[in-house]
């Protein structure tokens, strides 16, 4: 726990609600929960606004590591036409980006809403008809009593397990937990190994002229995707690359040094596209562990426990067609509407 001024702990926040993770799904929920008036103590262990749509630097370049553009769907379109307007995204071709990069959407969702960054929830507490979000040591951030848990489903789980460490709340609760967390083990997501790439001005001007459109081109190999990324609206011109690897290939080799994985995928990309060795500049490989939902869960929260859940694997169903950032939006917007609920008959904090 952090210390104040005169060297003492600092108080932990009470609010209506608790809400950990601050992706495109907690971003949304967040903001709306704060629109109607709750108080709301908002925590993502990320440095900035992103999680999956993040856009990271590496030295003077800035990449789109995680999802490389989004699919509009129904009314996910009409948000993101929105985006737009504000100026955090932009069309190419039949995808949307956010710009100035992929992060700037989640900074769109959370409008003025201000997540206490770089914070980890290490364990949820649920005692005495309250939720306690607490530090690694321990210590407590927050007490509530509703919670938005908007992480990955097996993340979520260890945050809960962990709260019962501390002590929990009555049999029933307990017994509510456990289902709880049987029903997150459902949900799987698949893993995918990135390499972000930076290319000669020679060899970017070709994939330019190659190029499909924002993660456009199933390649050979190991790789599911490239994007130029300094072809996308609004980027600096710095020869960009973004490689995905395929799932199957970055389940093999999950547990491998990223050194080790950013020469492979940078071998392959010298395979695949047309690129030379002298033009890869700098390489660096990041790992996804939960990339892509492959099965949802079907539990969207638990409303004696004032638990919503929400991501993009909550409610998601593998073959339906819905595309994981539709669904993680829309799980914002579903979790919001079911702490409402709990509230409705309350005056406000
Ligand atoms: C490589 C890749 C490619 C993708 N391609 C596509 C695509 O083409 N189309 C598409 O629709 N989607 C795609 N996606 C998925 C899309 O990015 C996600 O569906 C969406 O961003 C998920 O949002 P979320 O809020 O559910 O989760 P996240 O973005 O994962 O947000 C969870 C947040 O919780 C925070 N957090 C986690 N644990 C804690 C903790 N203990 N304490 C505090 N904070 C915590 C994290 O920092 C993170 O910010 C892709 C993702 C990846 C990685």
């Amino acid at each position: 726990m952090s210390a104040n001024a005169n060297g003492g702990p600092e108080a932990s926040v009470d609010a209506d609600v608790i809400v950990v993770g601050a992706g495109l799904a907690g971003a949304t929920a967040a903001r709306l929960l704060v629109a109607a008036g709750h108080a709301v103590a908002v925590f993502d262990k990320g440095r900035g606004p992103g999680g999956r749509l993040s856009t990271r630097r590496v030295d003077d370049a800035a990449f789109d590591h995680g999802a490389i553009a989004l699919q509009a769907q129904g009314d996910f379109s009409e948000w993101l036409a929105e985006a737009e307007q504000a100026g955090a995204a932009a069309r190419m071709g039949t995808a949307w980006v956010g710009v100035p990069g992929m992060n700037a959407l989640v900074q769109h969702a959370l409008g003025p809403v201000r997540p206490r960054w770089g914070i980890t929830v290490a364990a949820l507490q649920r005692a005495g008809g309250r939720w306690i979000a607490r530090d690694r040591e321990g210590q407590p951030l927050a007490v509530a009593t509703g919670l938005v848990l908007a992480i990955p489903p097996p993340q979520a789980i260890a945050l809960i397990e962990a709260g019962r460490s501390h002590g929990s709340g009555d049999a029933t609760a307990a017994v509510a937990l456990g289902a709880l967390c049987a029903a997150l083990g459902d949900a799987q997501h698949d893993p995918v190994w990135a390499a972000l790439l930076r290319v000669s001005a020679a060899a970017a001007a070709r994939l330019r002229i190659g190029a499909s459109g924002a993660g456009g081109g199933v390649v050979d190999g190991p790789l599911q995707r490239v994007s130029l990324d300094d072809a996308k609206p609004g980027r600096a011109d710095a020869g960009q690359v973004v490689l995905h690897a395929r799932s199957d290939w970055s389940i093999a080799h999950l547990d491998d040094d990223a050194e080790a994985v950013a020469d492979r995928l940078v071998a392959a990309s010298i395979d695949a596209l047309p690129i030379n060795a002298s033009e890869v500049v700098s390489a660096v490989a990041h790992r996804w562990r939960y990339a892509l939902p492959v099965r949802g869960c079907r539990l969207t929260g638990d409303d004696a426990l004032r638990i919503a859940l929400a991501g993009d694997a909550i409610g998601w169903e593998a073959g339906a067609g819905v595309h994981a950032a539709a669904q993680a939006w829309r799980s914002g917007l579903e979790a919001a509407a079911r702490v409402r609920t709990w509230y409705a008959d309350q005056p406000k904090s």
